[in-house]
């Protein structure tokens, strides 16, 4: 853009740079010049800020000061994780030579090139990584009506594809929450598409020919083993596997087929806004701490923590799979000796995936040898444990005791190549352990042979020179050389002593404060015998580090089934656990819309009040069962409303997702899709009023909502003037009720729903148990049958400490109304409105009672305060 100056009268150095920004225009470059990477023009000014560190000024370029930001090498990978976790990307421009290369091609600056792209979606170090969830690339193409998707997670290899219509993308793109993204640049321009999407999109032409693209990628001939991909969906994948060769510099990582998700069927729909209600991964702040993830993860490993986190995100939606997985959770709960074992062998285990993918990408260290190697061990460890086991293996356990059963060959041949301990660098050496290659074993011993005769050599030139304090040490720059304190050099200069053998004579070669440094051409030759032996035992070890790579690469698929073997077994046996230590229960799926919970607890609630050490949580009942579908909950502020209505919602989540769930019991028919509306949802970011907003989320639910869904609703049509809010609720009420059939709980502050029970036959009225002691007002946290009689507001507001005098007057004008409403009110109102073509269930009406007509002779407007309260005593005489 125009913030970047035209390149010509650049520098040499200044040339490359340009030539890097041109080739990454959307990333900030960050470019070696010795012991720092520098920024200049606009990604200085760019990153400063980020980074906190100072724009300076460097040379000129076309007249003006250059301005300039720089960080230490040495820390490059804190700088980063900044810029990463800010959505930028970085362009790493190495340098690609040492100066005396440069100089002795006579070239007029050292050669840098671009070595990676650092991106959000895109880093494989463990430290800009979160260990316990995916960090997906997403890709997103145009196609016939909607979008072609694909998403990819280079750290674990992990590949899908989808097509979607254009209403679902906002859905998935909770679900995945994704890192980045690409797009078709006219995709990129779609501005619900950009808002949607995390981060900085970067746009990039889908390929011609993308199907030839994803089958070369995976070296195979045609694409049909893999399954069944729409053409948007090649696209998708074809553009997320290029911009994965963009940032790595044209190396691939190791990845997993791609798998089509058709239509997302099979996969419990769950839109954003329940996801926001629910607060499956994140809570309404964006943190993790108050979530169902935190509250039921018991993982022990960080794929098996990953693996939680997609299929919380993801719960399916079809029986048989969902069994497996229940009765490998059960499996697990019954044999607690083996359970115990597979636990105890999971902690510490490595993160095989991730440290496979820095292996395919040739940026690992030797701790990701140690990783594969421990996690090779495990795999062989854990089929001896899965072994003999008492009762018949349920099937996921079983294919996941087939997948680690690994050629034993590589295990051996790594435990014997590899060091005990391994140094922190691949250049430190000492990764090759002795004994495994003869030929690294001969050049060790000549380098180490080298410096056994450098030692006896000190000897010899200490009794030479006639200086006993005479010591051989080793320089970087000069290699060995023999250092003299000051007094005895001077002497040995002055006045060599005679008869010395010629390769003893000594060679003066730098003079420092208080000591000098000398050599011999018999040290020279054995400094140079070292170093040479030094250099090709590197070398040496650089190939046998090369040969185990290549070995580990070949059985990549297998070692990632492995891997995935172990993160299985992590979550069924994480599942049994918890399902121990909470006396959770196996959850019955069938295929009819069934849905009753006894004894029903909010994992998260309960989970804070233990910890806060408060009143133990009051399990609940709920029955949606045919003929009651739909449930109408009454009952004031606190009084547990909405943790009920989410408890509900989250065990559906939990079943579906193969967990077991808190309760003594549940039935629950499969829910094809969940909707959830609790707590506030207000989109004041969005800029959109909180009733626009709930108007717009429930329009998605009456559209969306199919008679195998489960709704959860709270306080529909709060967000405007009452009768406005009660005529909408009214309505989505019956829509629920008459049209979609699904199963349903609404809670309200409208009590004069409660009227609607009689002529909803498949209604029923909820309360939260409120009891009243000397005055106060006691929260029960249970839920009874029937409709709240009051709605203790002016309760609440003394809990909150409203001033006396307030509540007073409260209750006064709270008993008037009330009293005006049943004068004239709900069950009024419910016989004026049309009821569709439903025959009316008529409810013989009661006969008038004298307070009915006391009331009915009392005209609140003519009133004053004074005469409205003698009124009320005199009504409250007749009660
Ligand atoms: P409402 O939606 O009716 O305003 P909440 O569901 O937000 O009420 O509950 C208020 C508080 O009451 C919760 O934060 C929790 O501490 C407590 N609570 C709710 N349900 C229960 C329960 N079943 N057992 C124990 N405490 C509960």
């Amino acid at each position: 853009g125009d913030r970047i100056p035209r390149a010509e009268g650049a520098t040499p150095a200044m040339a490359q740079w340009f030539a890097a920004k041109a080739a990454h225009p959307d990333a900030l470059v960050f470019f070696r010049m010795g012991d720092f990477f520098e920024l200049f023009f606009c990604d200085a000014e760019d990153a400063a800020p980020v980074l906190d560190i100072a724009v300076s000024h460097r040379g000129e370029h076309r007249g003006q000061p250059v301005p300039m930001a720089g960080v230490p090498a040495h820390a490059l990978d804190a700088y980063l994780a900044r810029l990463i976790r800010a959505g930028w990307r970085v362009a790493i421009c190495d340098q690609m030579e040492t100066p005396e290369e440069a100089k002795r091609r006579k070239a007029a600056t050292i050669r840098r090139e671009v070595v990676r792209v650092v991106t959000p979606a895109t880093v494989t170090e463990d430290g800009l990584l979160d260990a316990s969830r995916p960090a997906w690339l997403l890709a997103v193409a145009p196609g016939e009506d909607g979008f072609g998707a694909a998403w990819l997670d280079i750290s674990t290899g992990g590949f899908c594809t989808a097509t979607l219509p254009r209403a679902e993308l906002g859905a998935l793109l909770a679900r995945l929450e994704p890192a980045e993204a690409v797009t078709a640049p006219e995709l990129s321009e779609d501005t619900e598409l950009a808002q949607r999407l995390p981060g900085r999109i970067a746009p990039r032409l889908v390929p011609r020919d993308a199907a030839r693209l994803v089958r070369e990628a995976y070296g195979v001939a045609t694409l049909d083993g893999f399954g069944r991909f729409a053409p948007a969906e090649l696209d998708a994948a074809a553009l997320a596997i290029g911009y994965v060769r963009e940032t790595q510099a044209g190396l691939l990582p190791r990845l997993d087929p791609p798998r089509p998700q058709t239509d997302a069927a099979g996969v419990l729909a769950l839109d954003a806004a329940t996801r926001r209600s629910l607060e499956i991964l994140r809570d309404q702040r964006g943190g993790t701490e108050a979530t169902l993830l935190a509250a039921v993860d018991r993982t022990l490993t960080a794929a098996g923590a990953r693996e939680l986190a997609a299929r919380l995100a993801a719960p399916l939606a079809e029986a048989a799979p969902i069994a497996a997985r229940h009765d490998a959770v059960a499996f697990l709960l019954g044999d607690a000796a083996l359970r115990g074992a597979i636990r105890a062998a999971l902690k510490g285990a490595p993160d095989m995936a991730r440290a496979l993918a820095r292996l395919a990408l040739d940026r690992f260290a030797p701790r990701d040898l140690g990783a594969l190697r421990a996690g090779l061990d495990l795999a062989a460890h854990l089929v001896a444990t899965l072994a003999a086991p008492a009762l018949p293996v349920p099937k996921l356990v079983a294919e996941a005791a087939a997948a680690l059963r690994l050629d034993p060959s590589l295990s051996a041949e790594l435990g014997r190549a590899l060091s005990e301990k391994l140094p922190a660098r691949l250049e430190d050496g000492g990764i090759i352990a002795a004994g495994y290659d003869g030929e690294l074993d001969a050049l060790r011993r000549l380098r180490d042979g080298g410096r056994e005769a450098i030692a006896a050599l000190q000897l010899d030139l200490a009794q030479a020179w006639g200086v006993a304090s005479l010591k051989i040490r080793h320089h970087q720059q000069f290699g060995f050389l023999a250092e003299l304190p000051a007094a005895p050099a001077e002497k040995l200069l002055r006045d060599p002593p005679k008869g010395l053998s010629p390769e003893h004579a000594p060679i003066h070669r730098q003079t420092m404060a208080n000591a000098v440094r000398f050599t011999c051409t018999a040290l020279a030759e054995l400094d140079r015998k070292v170093a040479e032996a030094g250099t090709r035992a590197a070398e040496r070890e650089r190939a046998c580090v090369k040969h185990l790579r290549r070995l580990l690469l070949d059985a990549g698929g297998p070692i990632a089934e492995a891997a995935r073997a172990i993160a299985e077994l992590d979550l069924h046996a994480a599942a049994a656990a918890l399902a121990e230590e909470g006396g959770w229960c196996r959850p019955e799926i069938t295929d009819r819309p069934d849905f009753a919970i006894a004894g029903g607890r909010h994992p998260v609630v309960e989970a804070a009040l233990r910890k806060a050490r408060g009143p133990a949580f009051v399990p609940n009942d709920c029955d949606l069962s045919p003929g009651r579908r739909l449930c109408l909950l009454t009952g004031p502020n606190m009084a547990g409303k909405s943790t009920w209505l989410r408890q509900n919602a989250l065990i559906v989540v939990l079943a579906q997702a193969g967990l077991f769930v808190p309760a003594t019991s549940a039935r629950l028919g499969l829910v094809d899709r969940l909707f959830s509306r609790v707590g506030g949802g207000d989109d004041i970011a969005g800029g959109r009023s909180t009733f626009m907003v709930e108007m717009a989320e429930t329009a998605a639910i009456l559209n969306g909502a199919t008679p195998r869904s489960l709704v959860v609703l709270d306080e529909v049509g709060r967000g405007t003037a009452t009768w406005d809010g009660l005529a909408i609720a009214w309505s989505v009420l019956e829509a629920l009720h008459d049209r979609i059939r699904c199963r349903a709980i609404f809670a309200t502050h409208f009590h004069e729903l409660t009227a609607l029970a009689g002529r909803l036959p498949e209604l029923r009225l909820g309360q939260m148990q409120v009891a009243e002691w000397r005055g106060e007002v006691v929260f029960r946290h249970q839920v009874g049958d029937g409709a709240a009689q009051k709605s203790w507001g002016v309760h609440v507001a003394r809990l909150a400490g409203v001033p006396r005098a307030v509540l007073a007057r409260a209750n006064q004008v709270l008993n008037a109304l009330e009293a005006r409403a049943r004068a004239g009110g709900p069950d009024a109102l419910a016989e004026e409105l049309p009821l569709f073509a439903r025959p009316a269930a008529a409810a013989p009406a009661p006969p008038p009672s004298p307070l009915h007509a006391a009331l009915a002779g009392l005209d609140p407007d003519a009133l004053s305060p004074r005469e409205a309260q003698e009124a009320l005593y005199r009504l409250k005489a007749l009660v």
